[in-house]
């Protein structure tokens, strides 16, 4: 099983990318030791709604997902972290996983195998931190949502200090389909090093918004004109946010890229969650760097003094740009004290704050 995910080259589908096979073996080997999944649902990035949907709509595949992951890295519990605003969604897991306890698909010896697996729902209470995976672990546990830091990672000392495999629902979502169709099949869709399709969830400036699972590598052009209906009011397009609200931005000229970890990054911006934020020719660029700086600013869990605190001063920069009373000191300031925050935080998170206001500088100043 972890060498036909290996062969599929699906990789993580909550932001990082990283490859899951390779993650599944590196989980310890051998009977007993305790080992856990832990199944991420706490979508929180500004613009990502694709795991709400899969939840509220079908949250058996992933359920499937869950099991076989289980059963190939030797876990007996599960336990599924969703965000806490989700309401329908918790209903929708609480139920499905009852079914799934009633069919014989959990529990005790399923279907006859001599495999135990058990799986459970927590709410979250809404942190965007939470959303990365140690901070979740922390909240799993009881704790504060702060997140570890790396390494060790959690497939090595996870829940509960043991060894745990973690993961998005859309990632899980696919194993199903991986091992029914075959790791080839998946492996034919998409690009060189973005394999299988992807759930692009579209938001902002266009006809149809809405979740489209298309193949990795679709450029955006055809995402925004073709799926998403093209720009609202016929207007032209200033700005793409290709990844979730985290993710650098891209300009009206570079939508020819093409969807994939690998290109994106090339463009200079990432993957992210495939959230795709569409801004018209009537966004002002300062206020939408203001709000998403706002925003994260808002949800730095405070550990660590750059982020912490440097979001606020951006953002405090930011807000005096857009309310009129700005020097021309500030756009500089603003740069300053992005590069003072990326690169030296606990976590990611300080790296991603500053990329709407860093990105709309560079391309809008
Ligand atoms: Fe918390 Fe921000 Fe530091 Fe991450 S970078 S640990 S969110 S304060």
């Amino acid at each position: 099983l972890i060498d036909m995910v290996k062969r599929s080259g699906l990789r993580g589908r909550g932001g990082a990318g990283f490859p899951a096979g390779v993650k599944w073996g590196y989980m310890p080997k051998g009977p007993g030791i305790q080992k856990f999944v832990a199944v991420n649902t706490d979508e929180g990035e500004p613009g990502t709604f694709k795991d709400r949907e899969i939840v509220e709509r079908d949250p058996h595949q992933v359920i499937e997902g869950v099991i076989i992951a289980a059963y190939a890295v030797g876990a007996s519990r599960a336990y599924v972290y969703i965000r806490g605003e989700f309401f329908l969604g918790v209903k929708r897991w609480i139920k499905a996983i009852a079914d799934a306890y009633e069919y014989g698909f959990l529990g005790r010896n399923i279907l006859g195998s001599g495999f135990d697996l058990d799986m459970s729902v927590h709410r979250g209470a809404g942190a965007y931190i939470c959303g990365e995976e140690t901070a979740m672990l922390e909240s799993l546990e009881g704790k504060r949502g702060n997140p570890r830091l790396k390494p060790p990672y959690p497939a090595q000392v996870g829940l509960f200090s043991l060894p745990t495999l973690v993961h998005n629902i859309e990632t899980l979502a696919c194993i199903p389909h991986i091992l029914q169709r075959g790791p080839e099949w998946f492996a034919g869709i998409g690009t060189a090093e973005s394999k299988g399709p992807k759930i692009f969830s579209v938001s902002g400036h266009v006809n149809r918004p809405g979740n489209y699972e298309l193949p990795l590598g679709v450029t955006l052009r055809e995402i925004i004109y073709e799926h998403a209906g093209g720009i609202r009011g016929g207007r032209e397009l200033k700005a793409v946010i290709p990844g979730g609200a985290s993710t650098p931005m891209l300009t009206a000229s570079q939508i020819d890229v093409p969807m994939a970890y690998e290109t994106l990054k090339a463009a200079g911006s990432e993957l992210g969650t495939g959230a795709i934020l569409v801004l018209d020719e009537t966004t002002c660029m300062v206020e939408t760097a203001r709000r998403l700086t706002k925003f994260f600013a808002h949800e730095s869990c405070g550990r660590c003094t750059p982020c912490r605190i440097g979001s606020q001063r951006l953002y405090e920069t930011l807000n005096r740009i857009e309310s009129g009373q700005g020097t021309m000191d500030d756009i500089d300031r603003a740069v300053e004290l992005a590069r003072g925050i990326d690169g030296i935080t606990f976590c990611p998170m300080g790296a991603m704050l500053v990329n709407p206001a860093r990105s709309a500088i560079q391309y809008f100043r």
